[in-house]
């Protein structure tokens, strides 16, 4: 059976430490030193069994995985470099006291260690409870450093700017319904079960000055987009043939509707002046240019009297673009 005592021991053991963490899991609070000069950013999600993963589908290692990644994404988001992570477990019953619930808390252990390897991010707390349900409810903290007053944020776009994403979009959506036609548990690869956050961009675009706004995409193009122009207020129109869509989401029946309201995919989407030139990739990943920001009243996007987001296809009429992503609460 597994003790609080125990599960901390499993998870203190094969945490990484840093410099920049003198003190981690085993007092009352961590401590961190973050570089001067630099501003704290923090970002909190919950990854919860059957609402962001579910067993079957997801290989505990897949879950493991995402509930790093979905946090690290929002550090790219912001330029971010990673600082320390936080991370808070409900465990039902059938994990802390059978021998397969132990072994599936360990290879989720091992997919969120592998991540955080990667970026060299400290485990420096968190909590754990027994759940009172049968679901697994993982909750992680995430600090990041970035410049001081230098972070990419959401609400200082501009009219007239171009609108960019990273990568490719609809391939995690594509991939999970794969999963839910077939679930195999078996998966060790793909957009949906091990998403690539996409921090060196981020941290390229913020030093490099290229980006007027940034975030990245977890609940769907045209929600997190109708985001951003809300929060820089504004509208936007995209062009339906400058879509880079995930090769998944093309072998589906609704590619165009994977990309656009997916989600999941943890891309960055980022708008730069018109004038800024901005590189077919950055750190090795490609940039696409998919539309124009315009302004929100005035000189409007087509059709932005009945939404924020306009869709011009290929050839035909321009046409609203509702928001179709993610739902929070339903
Ligand atoms: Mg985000």
């Amino acid at each position: 059976m597994l003790t609080e005592l125990s599960l901390i021991q499993r998870i203190r053991a094969t945490a990484l430490t840093s410099p920049r963490v003198p003190l981690g899991i085993g007092d009352d609070c961590a401590i961190l030193r973050p570089p001067a000069n630099h501003d704290i950013v923090l970002t909190t999600d919950f990854s919860l069994e059957d609402r962001h993963f579910r067993r079957d589908t997801h290989s505990p290692q897949s879950a493991g995985h995402r509930t790093l990644a979905r946090g690290l994404s929002d550090l790219a988001a912001m330029g971010a470099t990673p600082l320390a992570a936080f991370l808070s477990l409900a465990l039902p019953k059938d994990l802390l006291r059978t021998r397969p619930g132990r072994l599936w808390f360990d290879r989720f252990l091992e997919g969120f260690n592998a991540l955080a390897a990667q970026y060299k991010l400290p485990l420096a707390g968190g909590d754990t409870a027994q759940s009172p349900s049968t679901h697994i409810l993982a909750d992680i903290v995430l600090t990041g450093t970035v410049p001081r007053g230098r972070a990419l944020r959401r609400d200082a776009a501009r009219p007239g700017d171009h609108i960019y994403v990273t990568g490719a979009l609809g391939g995690a959506a594509a991939q999970l319904q794969t999963l839910f036609a077939r679930p195999t548990n078996r998966g060790t690869t793909g957009p949906q079960l091990f998403p690539q956050p996409r921090l060196a961009v981020g941290q390229a675009i913020l030093r490099r000055r290229l980006a007027t706004a940034c975030m990245d995409l977890s609940d769907g193009l045209s929600t997190d987009l109708t985001h951003l122009c809300q929060s820089s207020n504004l509208t936007a129109a995209i062009e339906e043939s400058l879509l880079p869509i995930h090769p998944l989401a093309q072998s589906t029946p609704n590619p165009l509707d994977l990309a656009l309201n997916g989600g999941e995919d943890y891309e960055l989407l980022f708008t730069a002046a018109p004038t800024t030139r901005i590189p077919k990739t950055i750190a090795g990943v490609p940039i696409h240019r998919i539309g124009t920001l315009h302004p929100a009243s005035g000189k409007r996007a087509p059709l932005t009297n009945t939404s924020t987001l306009t869709l011009l296809p290929p050839t035909g009429p321009a046409r609203p673009l509702p928001q179709g992503g993610w739902q929070h609460l339903t």
